[in-house]
Order: structure tokens, then sequence, then C-alpha cells
């Protein structure tokens, strides 16, 4: 069974019992949260072999987020604590049109300094996928550390996959376009939104936005299009492509509650897909399925589904 390496931050999301500006939130739901901790989980519930490496505070949210990522199967082996650092925080709120803003405790908060080399060459022989983000490049060493990680991981016949993922609030002291720019570089596989792509400078639409990426140096970009389903492109140089490929999947048409972490979803069930040895078109399929199921229930990291749950959504 392949190896999968998620690297990147885990954190808590204060969810609000209501919409409207945060300062009128009465009060939150706990929930552990974090785009990469996202597909870790996405992936432990798909059944595949996964680590997460990332760093919490050595305080009651870190003991929450260790307990969580346990009861889900992951190795806590690689999940570090750190007495000098708290764990992130975001709280969310909710506009009047279910769109989502955040604001971030994240100054020099625990995932932020996870350090370079905390795998080392031996262990990262191993795994087969190394997945990261673009959210763990916005301040240093974490920068330092996921960079690092993925350029070692390129000179091993790993695969390294990258989510863009544009979160203006975010950034300060880097540039998002630098950072993302600089992950496009490293990796293989670029997942991501159309927005993330604009955001990044980029013009057109997903198969236009695709071939400029591929200009950076990787071989697949997979684009979410929302309830539009999904679009790859791949070049020849793909393991999974013999020549230039275009995919698309329409998606799966459901009645959604919530689709915080959809984009997640998708990227784990697709990360599981090819990494078994599945065509672009299943990959494009599975991860849609993966994230149309994800958005019929609450919360972006308990509503992902089980491998069992994915395949009667797909009967049905
Ligand atoms: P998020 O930031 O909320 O995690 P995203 O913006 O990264 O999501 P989207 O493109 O909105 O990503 O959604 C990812 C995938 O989720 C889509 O490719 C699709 O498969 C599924 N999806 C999202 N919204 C819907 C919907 N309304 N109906 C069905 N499927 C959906």
């Amino acid at each position: 069974m392949p190896r999968i390496l998620v690297a990147g931050e885990t954190l808590i999301d204060f969810i609000p019992d209501a919409p409207g500006p945060l300062a009128s939130v009465d009060s939150f739901d706990k929930r552990a949260g974090g785009a990469p901790a996202n597909v870790a989980v996405g992936l432990a519930r798909l059944d595949a072999d996964v680590d997460f490496w990332t760093r919490v505070g050595d305080d009651a949210f870190g003991d929450f987020l260790v307990e969580t990522l346990a009861d889900e199967g992951l190795s806590g082996e690689l999940v570090e604590r750190d007495s000098e650092a708290q764990t992130t925080l975001a709280f969310v709120s909710l506009g009047e049109d279910a769109d989502r803003e955040f604001s971030f405790y994240h100054d020099r908060t625990a995932d932020t300094r996870m350090e370079p080399g905390t795998v080392d060459d031996d262990e990262l022989a191993d795994y087969d996928w190394v997945h990261v983000d673009v959210l763990s490049l916005d301040t240093e060493p974490s920068r330092d550390a996921v960079v690092d990680l993925a350029e070692r991981a390129r000179m091993t016949d790993s695969i390294v996959s990258f989510d863009p993922n544009s979160r203006p609030e975010r950034w300060g002291e880097f540039s998002y376009v630098e950072a993302a720019k600089q992950g496009f570089r490293l990796a293989d596989v670029v997942k991501a939104t159309p927005e993330d792509l604009r955001e990044a400078g980029f013009e057109g639409d997903a198969a236009d936005l695709a071939r400029q990426l591929c200009e950076f140096g990787p071989h697949t970009v997979l684009v979410t299009l929302g309830d539009e389903g999904s679009y790859a492109y791949a070049t020849a140089d793909a393991p999974w492509a013999d020549e230039e490929t275009e995919v698309t999947h329409d998606g799966y048409s459901v009645d959604p509650v919530d689709t915080t972490g959809a984009g997640d979803a998708f990227t784990a069930g697709a990360i599981a897909a090819l990494s078994e040895g599945e065509p672009l078109s299943e990959a494009l399929a599975f991860g849609n399925a993966v994230a149309a199921t994800t958005t019929t229930a609450g919360g972006a990291m308990t509503a992902l589904p089980t491998r069992e749950a994915v395949r009667t959504f797909r009967e049905q």
C-alpha cells in the first residue's frame, strides 16, 4: 500500500452559533481543523496509509488536537508538542450569504515553528507521496521546514502535491503570490481553485490556468469548480498519462449543508486514487464523490466520509 505523508498546520476552528459579524457572536463550537489536518484525516478515513507531520502547543487545545488525530487512527509520531508556543486558533464568522471569514491567532504559534530536518532522509524515503500547503509558507521557520521537506522528497521517487489555498487574511510578512509560485516550482501535482490561481496572478479558465502552472514544473493540475465538479490537466510526464491529457468530471448533485473543507476532502480523495494507480478520470470522480459527501454534513473534518460511505454514495 502506498505511504503518504501530509505536512502542515492543525488548529482549532471556533465555529459561531449564528451568522453575523464576529463581534456579535455569543458562542462558538470548538472543532479540530486546518487544511493539511483535514487532508490527513480524509486520507485516514479512506483507509490510506498516512502520517501527519504537524506541531501543536503543550496546552489544552494541543491535547484536544492530539486526541482527535489519534482517534482518527493517525500515528502521533510526527505530531510534535511545543512547550514554548501555543496552538493556533481560528475564529470563524459566517456572512449573510454563508461566506466564511476567518480571524487567525497565529502569531509565532506552534505550527509556525516546525523545523527543517524533522523528517530525516531515511524516513522520507519510505513515503510514496508528500502533500504540503501554502499556509505553511506564510512564516518562518515552518516555511523553510516545508520547502526543505518538499525539495528532499522530489529527490526521491516520491510525488509532491501542493495546495495554494489562498486565505488573504493570513498574508503579512510574506507575499502570497511569491509563496504560491515557490510551491508550484516544488510540486508534481497542484490542486487549486480558479480563485486561488487568480489570486496568485494567473488568468483564464481552468484549462488556461492549468497550462500556465505546468510551466513552473508540475506535471498535473487538479482544479476544483465547486458544484460544477473538477477539471484535470496532465502533461506526458505524469505517471498516469501517456500523453497530454485533459479530463473533466461534472461532480455530484447534492443538497449541501456546509461546503467548508470540500476542497480538502477532494484533495484526500484524489491523492488516495492517484497513489493507488487509478487513472486521472477516476481520481476526479472519486475526489468529487468524497467532497460532495462531505458537503452533506456540517463541520469540515467531522463530515469527511469513510471509503464505505463513498462507495454507497456513488452507487446511489
Ligand atoms: P473549501 O475552501 O470550502 O474547502 P474549495 O473552494 O477549496 O472548498 P470547491 O471547488 O468549492 O473547493 O469544492 C471542492 C469540491 O467539492 C468540488 O470539486 C466538488 O467536488 C465538491 N463540491 C463543492 N461544492 C459543492 C456543491 N454545492 N455540490 C456538490 N459538490 C460540491
